[in-house]
């Protein structure tokens, strides 16, 4: 089976992207959905992050205390990325894991970080969703409520978008001029027939 990413900026439009995929029927693993989910139920995953931010990283119920894990990490860059050597070798597990159990010709994995991890080297295929800065700012604000100044602070964790491109295989512009879903139809018959021609 064929592994594809899909990658890009925040606010591209990556999840938008993966869901139309998922209506083409296609199997999508959402990779920080999962590695939210990871740091409440891996308990190894959870007895590092305890030994790296404390217990009160956790609430007594066992899930994830957000506001306290956010605001070390988010004042401590080197702290952030010892929090990302734990998280991001075990989503990596865990989606090569899921990609073993999917059974159609190919498989995705959306991830707001491939090529900053070593992610991308288990993927056969990685696209990138392209957006103009401006437009991605415009989006996130609306989507998440927040400042012009904090999406720039969480750009600053992702590799630059011409960068991005050139690393990727292929690219689909989400930048409100040219329509997604053709795009995406064409990588999805092109990736059937890839499929195709490997040795099962
Ligand atoms: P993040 O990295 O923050 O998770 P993302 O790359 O997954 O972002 P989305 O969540 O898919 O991006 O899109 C960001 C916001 O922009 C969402 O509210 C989405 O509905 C909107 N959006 C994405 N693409 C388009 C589009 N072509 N037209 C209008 N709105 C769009």
């Amino acid at each position: 089976m064929l592994k594809v990413g899909i990658t890009g900026g925040i606010g591209s439009g990556k999840t938008t992207v993966a869901r139309i995929f998922q209506l083409l029927g296609i199997p999508v693993y959402f990779a920080d959905q999962a590695a939210r989910s990871i740091m409440q139920t891996d308990p190894e995953v959870i007895s590092q992050v305890k030994t790296l931010l404390g217990d009160e990283a956790y609430l007594p119920d066992g899930t994830l205390n957000r506001v306290y894990v956010a605001k070390r990490v988010f004042q401590d860059q080197w702290l952030l990325e010892q929090l990302n050597a734990i998280t991001h070798p075990a989503t990596i597990r865990d989606a090569e894991n899921w990609m073993k159990q999917q059974h159609t010709p190919y498989a995705i994995k959306e991830a707001a970080l491939l090529f900053e991890t070593s992610a991308f080297h288990y993927l056969d295929r990685i696209i990138v969703v392209y957006a103009p800065r401006a437009l991605r700012i415009q989006r996130v604000m609306q989507r998440d409520h927040v400042s012009a100044e904090e999406v720039k602070r969480r750009m600053l964790q992702q590799i630059a978008p011409e960068i991005a491109i050139r690393l990727a295989d292929d690219v689909i512009y989400n930048d409100e001029q040219r329509a997604v879903i053709p795009q995406v139809l064409h990588l999805h018959q092109q990736f059937l027939a890839m499929a195709n021609l490997r040795p099962s």
